[in-house]
């Protein structure tokens, strides 16, 4: 008798212990989803002072310096893979163009940070943007130690002209690969068509020993020993 009550007891408290449990679970998803709703419902910051503060950003040279010590890192990183020079294959470096290679930051602040994508395009076919000067460094260190260099753009492939001449224009020049979106990658995500298109370098002999771009799109995906992030507050590209 003593032993089936104690039993019983013992088979309580463990259904009670799963009750509490499922009750803390409960209370703890309730508490992350009222965060996330406070998240959400808190006024964010007016449009006029983030653009005042996107303008303070590069105005005060913040910017160009972000660029230049993420360029030194990656900088550092070539020289230590040149002197090693454990290569699988036909080294390489991959660059994306726009924020990285090239600044289109006086028509994005003559279009206030926004306009139509018709806007956008009538100034990209201006093809008058300036070189990154710490991204133009990275790229004669690759070009004078014999390392290929791959841009990988998701501009449209009947910007070809235009952007062959900005690079050139902007110093760019020796480059051995310059590849446009186009076909079934003009509509799918910049991410997929950038990892895909890296994974076919590597399967044409390519080593890329690191992946350089202003947008996580730019490097997602893998197919790169190395990759460095850019900043740019500007705008997102999925
Ligand atoms: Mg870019």
């Amino acid at each position: 008798m003593m032993k089936h009550l104690l039993k019983n007891h013992l088979l309580l408290h463990q259904q009670n212990q799963q009750k509490n449990n499922r009750l803390r679970k409960i209370s703890v998803s309730f508490l992350l989803l009222l965060m996330a709703n406070l998240a959400i419902a808190r006024e964010p910051e007016n449009l006029a002072i983030v653009k005042h503060n996107l303008v303070k950003y590069h105005d005060s040279g913040a910017y160009m310096n972000d660029i230049a010590n993420v360029i030194q890192k990656a900088l550092r990183y070539l020289e230590l893979r040149v002197k090693r020079g454990d290569f699988q294959g036909k080294p390489a470096i991959v660059m994306d163009i726009d924020e990285t290679a090239l600044s289109n930051y006086p028509d994005l602040l003559a279009l206030n940070f926004g306009g139509t994508k018709a806007e956008v395009q009538r100034y990209e076919d201006m093809g008058h943007d300036d070189a990154i000067p710490s991204t133009l460094k990275l790229f004669r260190f690759a070009r004078e130690h014999h390392i290929a260099v791959i841009f990988i753009t998701a501009r449209f492939a009947e910007e070809r002209k235009i952007t062959e001449e900005n690079l050139h224009k902007a110093g760019y020049t020796g480059f051995d690969g310059l590849i446009f979106r186009d076909g079934k990658y003009r509509t799918l995500p910049a991410a997929i068509y950038k990892a895909e298109t890296r994974k076919q370098l590597e399967q044409q002999g390519y080593d890329i020993l690191l992946n350089i771009g202003d947008q996580k799109s730019d490097l997602q995906g893998g197919y790169a020993d190395e990759s460095f992030k850019l900043p740019n507050p500007y705008y997102f590209t999925p």
